[in-house]
């Protein structure tokens, strides 16, 4: 069954300004029609934004407790609708079901905790020259916009306008055009909940809008997750005075040092590059591993590899989906095709698709690994956001540090060793904004503050969890009272 995706402005869900519609088709399966969403243009922006800057005020006048309790019951209503998400997270998006799970787990978790943080929002007093008063008052930003990729398309957006909503914000929100209905599911329960149809609204479609929706300067503030080449295009037209957070790629490494647990390095290393099918912007996508023990771990991974099973999400003791869209399993492919014609070694995968007639309906690619993969070429350097997994032998601790901070990414970078020393010294030295020890490159606590360093990430606050995550989107001012 699909449903009527359709933009939520001056609160009314409304069709395009267009007439334009889009669809949005299941990637495991082009036959199966998950949802029709609008494809908006610069004037859908212009009445979203308008209509959020007319409402957000009734949404900023509420208690913060008032405000906490809504995110509350948005995070019970979504957790009534669990099983009904998850069907339709796999449908629109690919992930498999235990995937799905967890993330339709999380995000009324994480709704609880910025219900907390509308109540933990403090300023500070200020000792005065002259007795009076002197403190600082925090209060919302205005109007914020958030922006969104596909590949955790509740828990993403859920870590945006949680905050920004718990401040007492007004939000316009465009999800990903990969997957509308989450989005709207996400809307649907906090209106559901009580926060007022014109402190949000929701716009559907692609670039088009989003770049129309961004080059508004009445919006106070822009969060953004996705690609870095969009990041930085956004970047390109915002206001000096706009404050603009901008969480981006990443080409994360996983070094393996000569002391390594090998089974452990490798069952950390394929679940890291092949969970989420290898789209997970922490997803492992270089290991760097000491010559001494290369060709062991190499035997290891490509063993794990193999042994995964692709397919649809829905179906039981599958191990990875599909590619979200055919564009993007092209570009995956591309990646994997250029990698032999640079000459590294395939020892799992390659560039054809898996065998199954139901798979030809999907977009699939076998979880790819290659070693003697040369440190200049396109994939030890760029993000492949695919199951493609590039092997580079390194000589010491001092090289694996080096080589980890060789591309322009700086988002998770991990190490495995029994080595307590080296691994603090890795944890110090390498750039990158989450370092995991003895763990996957994927994965934070909610209550953990995330973001990435270099070209990850424009580094003005962190998000998920924390004092710089809660300051985004709240403003401070100095007040000076005398009685
Ligand atoms: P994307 O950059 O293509 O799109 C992200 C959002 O931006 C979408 O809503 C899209 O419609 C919109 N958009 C597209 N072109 C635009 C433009 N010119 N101006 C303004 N907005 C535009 O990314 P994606 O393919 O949806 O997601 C994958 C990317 O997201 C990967 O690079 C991945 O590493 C990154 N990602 C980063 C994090 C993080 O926290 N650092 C988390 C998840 C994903």
């Amino acid at each position: 069954m699909s449903a009527n995706v359709r933009n939520l402005v001056e609160g009314q869900w409304v069709d395009s300004v267009t007439g334009r519609t889009l669809e949005r088709r299941n990637p495991a399966d082009e036959r199966d029609l998950v949802s029709v969403f609008p494809e908006s243009d610069a004037k859908d922006a212009e009445a979203a934004v308008s209509g959020v800057l007319a409402g957000w005020h009734e949404w900023a006048a509420r208690s913060p407790e008032q405000r906490g309790a809504v995110l509350e019951r948005a995070a019970a209503v979504l957790e009534g609708q669990r099983a009904s998400l998850v069907e339709e997270l796999v449908r629109e998006e690919g992930k498999t079901r235990a995937e799905a799970t967890m993330e339709v787990s999380r995000t009324p978790m994480n709704l609880r905790f910025y219900a907390g943080e509308a109540l933990r929002t403090t300023g500070q007093t200020i000792p005065s020259s002259d007795g009076s008063l002197l403190f600082t008052s925090r209060g919302p930003v205005g109007v914020v916009a958030a922006i969104t990729p596909w590949n955790f398309p509740l828990n993403i957006p859920s870590r945006k306008l949680g905050p920004a909503l718990a401040a007492g914000n007004g939000v316009v929100f465009k999800p990903s055009e990969v997957t509308p209905l989450m989005g709207n599911r996400l809307v649907e329960a906090l209106l559901e909940a009580g926060v007022p149809a014109g402190a949000i609204a929701v716009l559907h479609g692609g670039a088009e809008v989003s770049k129309a929706l961004v080059a508004d300067d009445r919006l106070d503030a822009i969060t953004f997750t996705g690609s870095t080449a969009v990041g930085e295009s956004i970047h390109s037209v915002v206001r000096a005075s706009q404050r603009t957070q901008l969480e981006m790629g990443g080409k994360n490494p996983m070094v393996v040092l000569e002391d390594a647990d090998l089974d452990r390095a490798a069952t950390l290393i394929a679940k890291g590059a092949f969970g989420l099918s290898g789209q997970a912007c922490t997803g492992t996508s270089r290991v760097l591993v000491h010559g001494d023990v290369h060709d062991a771990l190499v035997e290891r991974i490509a063993a794990r590899a193999a042994a995964l099973r692709v397919g649809n999400g829905l179906t039981d003791g599958v191990d990875g989906g599909p590619q979200a869209t055919a564009r993007q399993k092209e570009n995956v492919v591309g990646y994997i095709r250029r990698a032999l014609d640079d000459g590294a070694r395939l020892v799992a995968g390659g560039p054809d698709a898996p065998d199954g007639e139901d798979l030809a309906r999907g977009h699939f690619v076998r979880p790819t690994v290659f070693t003697d993969v040369d440190p200049g070429s396109a994939l030890a350097n760029e993000e492949v956001f695919g199951p493609v997994l590039a092997v580079l032998r390194v000589g010491s601790l001092d090289e694996a540090i080096q080589l980890a901070g060789a591309t322009r990414f700086g988002l998770s970078a991990g190490i495995v060793t029994d080595d307590l020393g080296r691994a603090l010294r890795f944890a110090r030295e390498v750039p990158a904004g989450l370092v995991k020890i003895n763990q996957t490159t994927t994965g934070q606590s909610m209550n953990a503050p995330f973001g990435g360093l270099k070209d990850s990430s424009t580094q003005t606050s962190k998000e998920q969890a924390g004092e710089a995550m809660m300051a985004f989107y709240t403003a401070d001012k100095t007040v000076y009272l005398s009685a």
